[in-house]
């Protein structure tokens, strides 16, 4: 990785995790993602709203991606992006990830960081990831995991997550 590439990871990771602490701040389960492309310069931006939306489908990459497409107009344009999030992406997100063809994902924090991780299939991005690379013709995806994994985990361990579970008032983002 040379120095430009590890200054713009490092740039739009603090952009992921602070949007992680933003979940966090209302409520929300900390996660934060961001979609840059191939020039870096930032497409969207996202954090988990599941509860404040009742949309089980709105984890952190997905709200990123959403609005990255939106403001882009066309999915082609995603492919070839690089995707930032704090923490490792769950089968969900990776089908959509792969789906549209991003080449690079950098993630911080791993699935089992989180003490609520249940992985379907007991798997995540890295397995998804590694499937996807060997297969002829889909295009390849590089995944950078442990990225700022220490910040990731100080804002994981903040988060109260006896109490995700039952709590019931959430903001809305909308
Ligand atoms: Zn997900």
């Amino acid at each position: 990785m040379d120095d430009s590439q590890e200054q713009q990871d490092r740039h739009f990771m603090e952009l992921a995790l602070s949007l992680a602490e933003t979940a966090a701040a209302k409520g929300q389960t900390p996660f934060g993602a961001v979609v840059v492309n191939r020039d870096g310069k930032l497409l969207g931006e996202g954090y988990n709203s599941v509860r404040a939306d009742r949309d089980p489908t709105a984890h952190g990459e997905i709200v990123a991606i959403r609005a990255a497409w939106r403001a882009v107009g066309a999915w082609q344009m995603l492919g070839g992006c690089a995707l930032y999030s704090s923490c490792e992406p769950c089968l969900l997100c990776s089908f959509v990830i792969t789906q549209i063809g991003f080449s690079r994902v950098v993630f911080a924090a791993r699935g089992s960081d989180v003490p609520t991780y249940r992985p379907l299939l007991g798997a995540d991005l890295a397995v998804a990831a590694a499937w996807v690379n060997s297969q002829p013709d889909w295009p390849p995806l590089e995944v950078v995991p442990d990225f700022m994994r220490e910040r990731a985990l100080q804002i994981i361990t903040a988060f109260p997550w006896a109490q995700a579970s039952t709590r019931t008032r959430v903001e809305s983002t909308r």
